[in-house]
């Protein structure tokens, strides 16, 4: 009882924000207090973030033991981590803190520690950024995930009750349960949002959906609206925090009040940027420009919802999923997943799936229906000519269902 009423306390604490100055002085007052209090051997004593260093998941986990504060070794962690994943029994701890493996799509797995203060704070945040107004009424979320987690599982209170949805048992098991169930709010990969938006049998009626994990792709959002008539809600939320959420009208806002976010510039023009973070919250593993390998793209327009926090127009996917390719005037070239993305899903109605990969002998495209490719490759030329680029050689393959506990990655730099 004394946790959930500390989750209504924190819930209740979250400020908002009227002006950008007002904010800009909370931020700085939350900066100089997680870099003076952070408590590990491995970040340096100062109180200016420029002293620290730019660091990165491999960094933070070949200095695991040095940056966590609990006194837990990554061995240890890694060994109750892979149990939990095993078992599917998701409350192990040690002591009291959680462990959990991050859900990355690269080889380098991290471990994310979580202390009760640290769940407590999470759940009134999330609770408070995510709800659907007027608050107090009851809900019941329905959560699919690869791996269920304390963290989630700690937004269970008094008016909301939270299931979670192994990704791991099929999906057509899980439609029984929801039309059972009757969730009020349905948060989902936007892989799973969409197979449950194309099922006839699914009989839900959710106030709200919000899809995680995965790059929400501006033809699944249309396909998802269009079945449960109602925007699709994204929360932007890894291992390292919870990075952004949509507002009322639907947009990307950057959790200011949560994180501090320094932008390296990808392509200033177009606006994407890496988001290095440094979160307030973060104490059991002090998270201190931590540099994510995401692209964002910035949108400097201020939003119709009244918030102060910086937008984003979205999220495009992992930096190393950009395609190292050659000019004509053999210099080398980046080329954004998303040119390709849309060069094929405007190429022809036809095309239901498809996923590239760009390997040393070119690109290789898998498609459903294969009778697509033609229009596809023409779509690809067009594209190469109008970026100026190389023409790169085309290998044609029939698609292939992947686990829906796979995150997707539609374009893949090999
Ligand atoms: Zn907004």
């Amino acid at each position: 009882m004394l946790r959930k009423l500390r989750i209504v306390k924190a819930f209740l604490r979250i400020g908002h924000f009227t002006s950008k100055e007002k904010l800009a002085v909370y931020q700085a007052k939350m900066l100089r207090k997680r870099l003076t209090t952070h408590g590990t051997s491995f970040y340096p004593d100062s109180e200016n973030l420029e002293d620290f260093p730019i660091i990165n998941k491999q960094i933070f986990m070949d200095n695991f033991d040095q940056i966590n504060t609990v006194d837990i070794k990554k061995d240890e962690a890694y060994n109750v981590a892979i149990q939990s994943e095993e078992s599917r029994d998701f409350s192990s701890k040690i002591g009291e803190i959680s462990v959990g493996l991050s859900s990355g799509t690269s080889g380098s797995r991290g471990i994310f520690l979580v202390s009760p203060e640290e769940s407590i704070a999470w759940a009134g945040y999330i609770l408070k950024r995510m709800l659907p107004t007027p608050y107090l009424q009851q809900h019941k979320i329905a959560f699919f995930l690869r791996a269920n987690s304390n963290l989630y599982e700690s937004v269970n209170s008094f008016v909301i009750k939270f299931t979670f949805y192994d990704l791991l048992i099929p999906i057509e098991e899980h439609i029984e349960r929801l039309n059972k169930t009757q969730p009020t709010i349905l948060i989902a990969p936007a892989q799973v949002l969409r197979l449950l938006a194309q099922s006839d049998r699914l009989k839900i009626h959710p106030k709200k959906i919000i899809s995680v994990a995965e790059v929400l792709e501006r033809e699944d959002e249309v396909l998802i609206e269009e079945r449960f008539t109602q925007k699709v809600h994204q929360i932007y939320q890894c291992t390292e925090g919870f990075l952004a959420h949509t507002c009322k009208e639907g947009h990307l806002h950057l959790n200011e009040d949560r994180v501090y976010i320094e932008k390296e510039w990808i392509d200033k023009e177009s606006g994407r940027f890496s988001p290095i973070i440094t979160d307030f919250y973060r104490t059991s593993q002090p998270i201190i420009r931590y540099k994510l390998d995401d692209i964002l793209v910035y949108d400097a327009t201020p939003c119709t919802c009244g918030s102060v926090f910086a937008r984003i127009q979205k999220i495009e996917g992992r930096c190393d999923d950009i395609l190292k390719v050659h000019s004509v005037d053999k210099k080398e070239y980046h080329l954004y997943p998303d040119f390709i993305r849309r060069a094929i899903i405007t190429a022809s109605e036809k095309v239901e799936e498809y996923r590239v990969e760009h390997k040393e002998d070119g690109l290789h495209i898998y498609l459903q229906p294969l009778s697509t490719e033609k229009v596809v490759d023409v779509a690809l030329q067009k594209l190469y000519q109008e970026q100026n680029i190389e023409v790169l050689t085309h290998h044609f393959h029939l698609y292939e269902k992947e686990l829906l506990t796979q995150k997707r990655r539609r374009v893949k730099q090999l």
